[in-house]
């Protein structure tokens, strides 16, 4: 068969794109990936015992982004969910992003409402400040109420998280649970919010499932397409490829790791099933301090399943090695960004060629910003 296109990868990134070319353009896309389902990271599963669980890590979807959230509802319906997290601190569990309940459950009555009213006062009611930048408040209170959360909620957590301390990885990690001046107690405030009422897989065989895509599961796109990285000349199935390919996966592997490899966090999942209603009394319970796991998602709480049992994952932090384990986080560093923009060049001789999504941009992008970014990809470069 002949194909328009070539996409490789069947995540977020790769499944947007192929629709939007076999639905707007109706053109041919030839679908790889290397896992034996569709979904990248956000695939969803039912357990051995019935449960839907996320395979690779507790996705919950979110977005300010009404273009994002009207274009995934041609594939699915909703079930509406509101995370909220937890965080275990001194045996003590609060509310995190640590807010104004936080504040008052934490500390006694006259020392959290001076603190309120201090912070309300510098910053405004509502708004949301990351750690580092509260650390930086002269004011005694403020002072110590900065090192009581750097402290119990994102040191020791980072560590596990990123193998190094918060100040040490761009700050725009450890802003994305900033501390919150609100007695909102959700983990995130978009305006959209709510979970694939069938799940996640059920949403991509929706997008993945249709006339002018054919999908080649449990294969290497190497297995099937050489880029010949001097001429930009592509061959699929052995033979010249005059289409355009849009390759989702790891961009230093794209280049066989000719500068070095890009840094990756990974993270082992360990799955436990309970022979009772519920585990714990939210979708995730956070453990900065104790144990070797970051948390703890039940994934019931997010999906809304009625069951009599239940089943809960823990997310233990590893460093990533390539053949090894899978690359999950993007390390974000000037050092590390310098080596990705080597490939970015490198790319940008490869006319044919477009890197989109997580691991091809080497960015930490939720589920939303990839959807954007390949809609936006879509209109730009595929269809323009
Ligand atoms: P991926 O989902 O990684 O898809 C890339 C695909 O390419 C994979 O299926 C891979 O197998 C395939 N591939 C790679 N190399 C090859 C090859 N050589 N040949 C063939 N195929 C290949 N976002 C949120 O919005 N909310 C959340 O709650 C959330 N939670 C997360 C929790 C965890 C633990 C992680 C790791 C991420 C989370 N995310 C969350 C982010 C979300 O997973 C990503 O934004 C999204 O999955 C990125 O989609 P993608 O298509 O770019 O990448
Ligand atoms: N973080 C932390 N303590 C917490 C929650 C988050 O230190 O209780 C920091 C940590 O560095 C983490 C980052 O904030 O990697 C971003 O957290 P988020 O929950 O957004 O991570 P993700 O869901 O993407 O793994």
């Amino acid at each position: 068969m002949q194909f328009d296109y070539v996409v490789i990868g069947a995540g977020f990134a790769g499944a947007t794109i192929a629709e939007r070319i076999a639905t707007v353009l109706k053109k041919k896309v030839l679908v790889i990936e290397q896992r034996s389902h569709i979904g990248g990271n956000a695939y969803d599963t039912v357990d051995e015992n019935g449960i839907l669980i996320h395979r690779y890590g507790p996705h919950i979807f979110h977005t300010k982004l009404p273009h994002v959230w009207e274009y995934l509802s041609e594939f699915t319906d909703w079930t509406t969910y509101h995370h909220r997290v937890l965080g275990v601190i001194d045996g003590k569990t609060v509310p995190i992003p640590f807010n104004y309940e936080s504040l008052h459950q934490t500390f006694p009555p006259a020392l959290a409402k001076r603190i309120e009213e201090k912070l309300t006062h510098q910053f405004q009611y509502n708004s949301k400040i990351p750690i580092l930048r509260l650390l930086e408040e002269s004011d005694a209170d403020l002072q110590f109420l900065a090192d009581y959360i750097y402290n119990k909620v994102f040191l020791n957590y980072t560590v596990k998280q990123w193998g190094v301390r918060p100040e040490e990885i761009d700050p725009t990690v450890t802003s994305r649970v900033p501390i919150y001046l609100s007695r909102d107690d959700r983990y995130f405030q978009d305006k959209y919010q709510a979970m694939p009422k069938k799940g996640y897989t059920k949403m991509f065989e929706s997008m993945l499932f249709r006339e002018n895509i054919s999908l080649l599961l449990n294969t290497d796109y190497k297995e099937v397409l050489r880029a010949d990285l001097e001429t930009g000349d592509l061959f699929v199935f052995g033979q010249p490829f005059q289409g355009t390919v849009i390759y989702t996966g790891p961009i230093d592997s794209f280049f066989n790791y000719q500068f070095g490899e890009l840094p990756y966090r990974s993270l082992n999942f360990e799955f436990e099933h309970y022979e009772t209603e519920f585990y714990q009394s939210t979708g995730t319970v956070n453990y900065p301090n104790d144990y070797d796991f970051t948390r703890i998602t039940e994934f019931k709480h997010l999906t809304a399943q009625t069951s009599s049992s239940t089943t809960i994952v823990r997310e233990y932090p590893q460093s990533y090695v390539p053949g090894v384990n899978i690359p999950y986080y993007p390390v974000k560093n000037d050092e590390n960004h310098a080596l990705y923009r080597k490939y970015m060049q490198r790319a940008k001789d490869l006319r044919k060629v477009i890197f989109l999504g997580r691991l091809a941009e080497y960015q930490y992008y939720d589920m939303d910003a990839v959807v954007s970014k390949a809609l936006k990809v879509f209109a730009e470069k595929i269809n323009s």
